[in-house]
């Protein structure tokens, strides 16, 4: 049998029943995306793509760039999503370190980012995005054969990189194969009883896995459909939901959903499942989506480097504030972080996970591969939890140094080494205090050598960084806290800042 993730995913639904449907671009069926994802096959082997080269992909968010997504599976290229968010300084980064051999990117920025791919000697720099069937490659692809035999693939070959940033220094890329996300995808259509039936509303970006490997490929396995908005909107979910069974959501879609009046019971009345991850949803926003609209969150836990490993259960009881039990064929156990020993039940401890779904490493580096491995094959989460007397499990903290803002990582390390290298700035802590909306609100102390101001600082950082990873809140300070070792405690500044954000300080409604 042929592993090509695409295969295992695509070759089953009824041509004739929808995939995607997405406003102003109507309805595109299985048959549809098969004879397109066939195009943007062809197209990447016409530029020379070989299996096993890395195809670079910063596109808007589109049904269309699924299709190529679907096409990179066929062809045996492994597919590099990248945030759309990401700099120019950013994307010459992940550039370089993936040397991919084609750069997919949006028309609007196709200068800058040949620029990079010429600078880094990358073959292709290639469009996609704005109307229909719009860019460089989509054209090319019009032109294609709509036929294409997928590459023949081993479970073990690469599928995707996706790049969680690097407590140290800046990228690493989880490199997962066709037989981990093929694992996941069916493990999870059978535990949230996805059917032909089911329409999902999907508002997550397509760059993380998520929007992506889990929203798109549990819909593809189970021959469902996707209505795809180009983002999270409330306006636009609370126009579709009625259309919608099943919403995925990280808690930051709930909390801003729950300030609007029209979610109630009556909106979510067709919706049969809301799921939330990738951040942990509060037990008090829970219960307040259960009162107002009659639904139980089910809650599940992932991350890129394992695609999802626990979930509450669809026909069981969902515990707020547990992520469930691990999915069936994935192994969990919580354990001693210095010794590996197992903990009793209610312990908390390292989490540690092994089975089909975890991945096989980060790419080009062995080193952190190794260090992150235990030697019977575990795979050390950095998350720290403990086990309920039921199986189910509770996360309690990160022992990574790991921000999470809306659902969206921010490694404290990569926005000190931009904060440091801005004239003035001395040293720098960042660090994540509860927000109200966003879960965690990244938030910086500076201390400064001349009179410099949190705006001026600010703008500085925008020009390097992702708006998601720039501090919503820039303090100044005489000098940092530090521990006999010197080590910044940023535990004293977690505490000292713990209110800086709660709703004394912050207006309740919410601009997104
Ligand atoms: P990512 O690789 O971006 O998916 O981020 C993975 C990290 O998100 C995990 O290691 C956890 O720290 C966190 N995470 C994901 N889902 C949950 C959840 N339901 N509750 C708490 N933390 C979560």
């Amino acid at each position: 049998m042929n592993g090509n993730l695409y295969e295992r995913l695509c070759a089953h639904a009824d041509p004739e029943s929808a995939f995607a449907r997405q406003a102003g671009r109507g309805v595109i069926t299985y048959a549809a995306l098969r004879a397109r994802s066939a195009q943007y096959a062809n197209a990447l082997l016409d530029l020379g793509v070989k299996p096993g080269d890395r195809v670079l992909v910063q596109a808007e968010k589109s049904a269309e760039a699924i299709l190529l997504y679907l096409g990179c599976l066929r062809c045996g290229a492994v597919y590099v999503p990248l945030n759309p968010a990401y700099t120019i300084a950013e994307v010459e980064h992940y550039v370089g370190d993936a040397q991919p051999r084609v750069i997919v990117c949006s028309p609007g920025r196709v200068a800058a980012v040949l620029a990079v791919g010429q600078r880094l000697g990358v073959e292709h720099v290639v469009t996609l995005g704005g109307a229909e069937h719009a860019g460089s490659l989509a054209e090319r692809a019009d032109h294609c054969d709509a036929n294409c035999p997928s590459a023949e693939c081993d479970a073990a070959d690469l599928a995707a990189i996706i790049y969680t940033s690097g407590t140290t220094g800046r990228a690493k890329g989880a490199m997962l194969t066709h037989g981990n996300l093929a694992a996941n995808a069916y493990a999870l259509k059978a535990c949230w009883r996805f059917t032909p039936q089911d329409l999902l509303l999907h508002a997550l970006p397509l760059f993380h896995i998520h929007g992506l490997f889990v929203a798109v490929n549990v819909t593809l396995a189970a021959g469902a459909s996707l209505l795809v908005l180009p983002g999270f909107d409330v306006d636009a979910i609370v126009q579709n939901l009625p259309a919608a069974s099943v919403y995925m959501g990280v808690p930051t879609h709930y909390l801003r959903l729950l300030q609007d009046r029209r979610v109630d019971h009556e909106l979510a009345a067709q919706v049969r499942l809301f799921v939330s991850g990738s951040a942990p949803l509060l037990p008090e926003t829970h219960a307040e989506w259960l009162s107002r609209t009659g639904h139980s969150i089910l809650e599940r836990y992932g991350m890129s480097e394992t695609g999802i490993i626990a979930s509450n259960p669809c026909g069981g009881e969902r515990v707020a504030g547990t992520v469930g039990q691990p999915l069936p064929g994935v192994s969990v156990r919580v354990v001693d972080p210095d010794s590996g020993a197992p903990l009793p039940t209610g312990h908390p401890g390292m989490i540690e996970v092994k089975g089909p779904n975890v991945f096989v490493g980060y790419w080009r580096m062995p080193d952190r591969t190794r260090a992150e491995f235990r030697a019977d094959g575990y795979f050390v989460t950095g998350d720290v939890g403990a086990f309920d007397a039921r199986g189910y499990l509770r996360i309690v903290g990160r022992s990574k140094d790991l921000i999470i803002t809306g659902g969206f990582n921010v490694y404290p390390r990569e926005v000190e080494a931009e904060l440091e290298a801005i004239a003035g700035v001395l040293e720098s802590a960042v660090f994540g205090v509860p927000h109200p909306d966003f879960g965690e609100g990244v938030t910086a102390v500076v201390v400064a050598c001349s009179a410099l101001g949190a705006d001026a600082v600010l703008a500085q950082l925008k020009q390097r960084l992702a708006g998601y990873k720039c501090p919503k809140r820039i303090l100044f300070a005489a000098e940092l806290p530090r521990n006999a070792m010197g080590k910044v405690q940023k535990s004293v500044l977690r505490g000292q800042y713990a209110q800086l954000y709660q709703p004394a300080h912050v207006p309740r409604s919410v601009q997104s």
